[in-house]
């Protein structure tokens, strides 16, 4: 009787910690940045090739965004945005190798606050720069190995180490399919069984494009086999990161996100790359919420939110009391019920320029609300889409129409000057030249 009265008081006391702290209860958070991954090449996507068949696997037990999108089209400064649930602006870490401004709250921060253990692995030593808040942080070493199989294996070694009922936060980042361009034996094209893209190429790409791409010596087909064989490659390391945490820690109060900081122009818009635009093929990245107990199971949710509403989520889920002035909402109502409105404007900014062939990159910022959207130059160049009728963006109805006052072109106008003010005031960061030099002295780069 003494026995079935403390468990009633223990399960009292536990009802009323999850009523009070949470909504859900979590003890292990493991998010995942694949780099450079661009939503529309994973099958569950709509991509006609099975390029990731255990993330699709994944994807049919999870809840699944259709439309996340990025804050930014280069790396640190969107990663500084999923962990800060700011824009860059706000945030302050505009380029690669900069450094999260001191004083900037963070997940990791907001996790460890809580008690949980607090552990990030990187593929690329710029990412150190948002090492705050991380307990653990393991960027690639000496060798500079940043291949998916050798970060997967330092976090494996780290999880080997952990209690098998030890709460933590776990970011894994994946820089693989950033490098498609190059040619590396240790990785492979798409290989040339379950093709299925011809149809994909005349449906996606205008003749301009692929004569672009043609002339760039990187044919369509070419750089498709390249790029999705990336993301093949990194799916199955994946696949064996997810075996090792399923047998070694407890299932049910386990929740992994996979999304990415951005995604890539593959000859869309006459451009191979990501810095330079913010094009859907830039902004809109995959996000899955896998809850290993089942819940939320087989959602899709298709309104458009942001990664800077993952933090606030997590907090929602997690019970934590995250610091600072979240710009981003918790996406909890919409996981419950999907149906739900969620009315909330996107914006997200080009890198800076820089002295090297960035020079001419002068600031582009991007506003999308629902499938409205707008992008604005420095220059006055404005571009305007409406990404159901043209989910490509190849008509700029700003030239076709008259109706100049739209209430969110002035909001973007606003914010593109905010953004303006902000970092001419901000305090100088050391440039990428003086980082590097910095590595190299230390000896972490040759
Ligand atoms: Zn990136």
């Amino acid at each position: 009787m003494v026995f079935l009265v403390f468990c009633l008081t223990l399960c009292a006391a536990a009802a009323v910690h999850r009523t009070q702290g949470s909504r859900e209860h979590l003890d292990r958070v493991i998010l995942i940045t694949i780099d450079t991954l661009r939503a529309d090449h994973l099958p569950f996507y709509g991509y006609p090739r099975d390029t990731a068949p255990f993330l699709s696997a994944l994807a049919e037990r999870s809840a699944v965004f259709d439309l996340a999108l990025s804050a930014s089209s280069h790396t640190s400064p969107s990663h500084g945005s999923l962990f800060t649930s700011m824009y860059p602006y706000q945030h302050g870490l505009l380029s690669n190798w900069e450094d999260l401004p001191e004083g900037i709250p963070t997940m990791a921060q907001a996790f460890r606050d809580r008690d949980f253990k607090t552990a990030g692995f990187t593929s690329v030593g710029f990412l150190s720069g948002l090492k705050s808040g991380f307990e653990t942080f393991s960027p690639p070493g000496r060798a500079g190995d940043g291949r998916g199989e050798a970060t997967v294996q330092r976090t494996i070694s780290w999880l080997n180490e952990q209690g098998h009922n030890e709460r933590f936060l776990l970011w894994v980042h994946l820089f693989d399919v950033h490098g498609w361009k190059q040619r590396r034996s240790s990785y492979t094209g798409f290989p040339d069984i379950n093709r299925h893209v011809d149809g994909y190429v005349r449906n996606r790409y205008t003749a301009g494009e692929l004569d672009f791409a043609h002339n760039a010596g990187w044919p369509v087909n070419r750089v498709l086999d390249a790029y999705d064989g990336r993301i093949l490659y990194v799916d199955r390391i994946l696949s064996r990161l997810f075996d090792v945490v399923g047998k070694r820690f407890p299932q049910e109060n386990t929740l992994w996100i996979i999304t990415s900081d951005h995604g890539e122009g593959l000859a869309n818009h006459l451009y191979l790359g990501h810095g330079m635009h913010l094009y859907q093929e830039q902004l809109h990245v995959p996000l899955l919420f896998y809850f290993a107990d089942g819940s939320h199971a087989g959602k899709r949710i298709g309104v458009p939110m942001r990664l800077i509403d993952i933090l606030p989520t997590l907090a929602d889920l997690a019970g934590l009391a995250p610091d600072g002035d979240l710009k981003g909402t918790s996406l909890v109502p919409v996981l419950s019920n999907p149906e739900k409105d969620f009315v909330h404007y996107s914006f997200a900014q080009r890198r800076p320029a820089d002295r090297r062939k960035r020079a001419t990159w002068i600031p582009m910022c991007a506003i999308q609300e629902g499938l409205v959207k707008f992008i604005y130059r420095a220059d006055g160049v404005t571009e305007h889409y409406n990404l159901f009728d043209d989910p490509y963006e190849r008509t700029n109805l700003f030239l076709q129409t008259d109706r100049k006052d739209i209430p969110l072109r002035d909001t973007l106008r606003t914010l593109y000057q905010e953004a303006q003010k902000m970092q001419e005031n901000r305090p100088r960061m050391k440039s990428s030249e003086e980082r590097i030099h910095e590595l190299r002295s230390l000896g972490y780069i040759q």
